[in-house]
């Protein structure tokens, strides 16, 4: 039993360590490009390696708050600040943040949410860039993503984001959330830690939510979520 958690945990240090060092390595490449536009003065191509660095810097960040996430989970230290806050107001500001950091999609929202809801905003947040960031992630030549908002019969927000990607084989979906879940197939060609969707799921969980996929294989996914608009937290 023991044997079988340390080569867990090794397997899991060195997917980890290979995640984090494929965005450091290309980041090193593109600046010493950038240093070297810089030095031949020319400021376009400068722009270009340093936009791509960020890049780099951003997939960094984003693991690292993955993992710093995961610890907080397993040690039952996840915090959360509740609050008020209008949510259409929330996911104008979401849209706009996203679409600048990744202008080759177009976000297509459509509904409405003209409402106040109490819970985490960061945290929700977190759960609707990570559904962006799959999207974009795995989807092959699509330029569309569509974010979608509607207040149910029982009056919960729901927030889903459609992609034309590669989609999820039918009996994959189930454990789509599961921690450290990866499509086997992807992994070869898409990075990741198969994190993302289980930090979700437990944030979903906090505000009383449900979360799910509805996906067919080449065809592209929907993740939805869906939180109560009004509840009082624990
Ligand atoms: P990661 O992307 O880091 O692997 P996630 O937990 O976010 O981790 O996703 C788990 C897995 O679910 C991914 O590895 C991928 O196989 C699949 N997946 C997630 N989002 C999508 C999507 N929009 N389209 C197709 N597959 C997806």
């Amino acid at each position: 039993m023991r044997k079988i958690a340390e080569h867990k945990k090794d397997e899991f240090i060195s997917i980890a360590s290979h995640e984090l060092n494929t965005p450091l390595t290309i980041l090193k490449g593109y600046l010493q490009l950038s240093k070297e536009a810089l030095e031949n003065n020319n400021v376009e191509e400068t722009k270009l390696f340093l936009s791509r660095s960020g890049n780099q810097v951003e997939k960094l960040h984003n693991l690292v708050i993955d993992l710093l996430d995961l610890t907080r989970i397993e040690a039952g230290k996840l915090q959360f600040c509740h609050d008020s806050f209008h949510f259409d107001t929330f996911i104008e500001n979401i849209q706009q943040n996203f679409q600048f950091t990744n202008p080759q999609i177009q976000i297509i929202r459509t509904g409405k949410a003209d409402v106040s809801i109490f819970g985490d905003k960061n945290r929700i947040e977190q759960v609707i860039h990570n559904y962006l960031s799959n999207a974009v992630k795995y989807t092959n030549q699509c330029k569309e993503i569509y974010l979608s908002i509607q207040i149910t019969e029982k009056e919960q927000i729901e927030v889903s984001v459609r992609d034309e990607g590669i989609g999820i084989a039918k009996e994959k979906q189930a454990q789509i959330f599961n921690k450290f879940y990866r499509v086997q197939e992807d992994s070869i060609c898409f990075q990741g830690l198969g994190l993302g969707l289980y930090i979700c799921a437990q944030i979903i969980k906090e505000h009383h939510g449900e979360y799910g996929v509805i996906s067919e294989e080449g065809k592209g996914s929907i993740f939805y979520f869906r939180i109560p608009i009004n509840h009082q937290m624990n």
